[in-house]
C-alpha cells in the first residue's frame, strides 16, 4: 500500500497515466530494480547532474546573486554555460516585473489525498497575475500538444489556484495564471499556456478521478502494463516486465527533468504554514 504520508505529484501521476504497473512498482511497492533509464549511462547521469546545477544557478540568480559570479562557477562546463547564457537572454522572464519565488512548493487536499506541486519559479505581480516558469533541459523541443498532454501542465496551475495561497495578495483567479516552459533546445521560444475557470473545473474532475482510481486499486495482483512498449525503453523495470533489456537513447528521453525535480531545496506552503520537504 502507499505510505501514510504519500503525496501525489505531477511526476507520480504521470507514471500512473503512462503505465499503471510502473506506478505500482515504483510507488506502491517501492520496488528497487537495477535497470538504467537511458544510455549512454554516464552521459545520462552527467545530464541529470548538469540539470540540477542549472536549476540551482537560476534559483540563486532569482534570489539576487550576481550573474557574472554565477557564470564563473560553470565556466568549465560548455553545455551548462550555454544554457546559462541562453537563460540570461530570456527577456520574457527578465522583463517581467513582480516578486520572485524560486524553488517553491504548494499543496492541496483533493479526493482525500495531498497533491503537491514543486515550482521552479513563480513570478507574482501582486493583485494582477502569477506566472509559473519551468526549466526543461531537453535536447529537442517537444510539440505544444505534448506539453498540453503532460500532467504537469494540469497539476501546476490547478494547485496554484486551489491552494488559496495569499501570494498574489488576495484570491487568485484562474485567468490570472499562466504556465511557461523554457526549453534549452529553443530558449527564445517559450511554450505558454494561459489558465482559465473552465480548465480548472475540468482539471479538478480529472485529477480527483485519477487519484480516487489509484486509491481504490489494491495490491493483490499486478496492475495493467502499458500497451505502448516505447514507454518501456526508458523505464528501469524493463527486464522485470520482460519488455526488453537495453535502455533507450538519452537524446530521445522526454521526461528527463522529472528526474531533476525535487533535487533542489524546496519549501512547502500548504496554505497552513511552512513545512520542511
Ligand atoms: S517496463 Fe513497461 S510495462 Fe513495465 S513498468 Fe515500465 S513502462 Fe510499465
Amino acid at each position: 500500500m502507499l505510505p501514510a504520508n504519500f503525496q501525489f505529484s505531477q511526476s507520480n501521476l504521470q507514471d500512473y497515466v503512462d503505465c499503471p504497473r510502473r506506478f505500482q512498482l515504483r510507488h506502491f511497492q517501492a520496488q528497487a530494480w537495477p535497470g538504467v533509464q537511458a544510455e549512454p549511462v554516464l552521459e545520462y547521469e552527467r545530464h541529470l547532474e548538469r540539470g540540477a546545477r542549472f536549476h540551482r544557478l537560476i534559483e540563486r540568480h532569482q534570489l539576487g546573486m550576481d550573474s557574472a559570479m554565477l557564470a564563473a562557477t560553470v565556466a568549465g562546463d560548455a553545455e551548462l554555460s550555454a544554457w546559462w547564457r541562453d537563460y540570461l537572454h530570456f527577456d520574457y522572464l527578465h522583463d517581467l516585473p513582480g516578486r520572485r519565488y524560486p524553488e517553491f512548493s504548494l499543496s492541496v487536499e483533493i479526493a482525500g489525498a495531498r497533491l503537491v506541486a514543486m515550482y521552479d519559479l513563480l513570478v507574482v505581480v501582486s493583485g494582477e497575475r502569477v506566472v509559473i516558469f519551468d526549466w526543461k533541459t531537453y535536447h529537442r523541443e517537444p510539440s505544444r500538444q505534448w506539453f498540453l498532454a503532460r500532467l504537469q501542465t494540469r497539476v501546476y496551475p490547478f494547485v496554484l489556484v486551489s491552494s488559496g495561497t495569499g501570494l498574489s495578495g488576495g484570491n487568485l483567479l484562474p485567468e490570472q495564471v499562466s504556465m511557461v516552459y523554457w526549453v534549452a533546445a529553443a530558449p527564445l521560444e517559450p511554450v505558454v499556456f494561459d489558465y482559465n475557470s473552465k480548465r480548472l473545473a475540468v482539471d479538478c474532475d480529472y485529477l480527483s478521478g485519477l487519484i480516487r482510481e489509484i486509491l481504490t486499486l489494491g495490491d493483490g495482483s499486478a496492475w495493467s502494463m502499458t500497451a505502448d512498449e516505447s514507454r518501456c525503453r526508458f523505464c528501469e523495470y524493463r527486464s522485470l516486465c520482460d519488455r526488453g533489456v537495453y535502455p533507450g537513447l538519452l537524446e530521445n528521453i522526454s521526461n528527463i527533468d522529472d528526474n531533476i525535480a525535487g533535487s533542489v531545496g524546496f519549501s512547502v506552503l500548504g496554505g497552513v504554514g511552512e513545512v520542511g520537504f
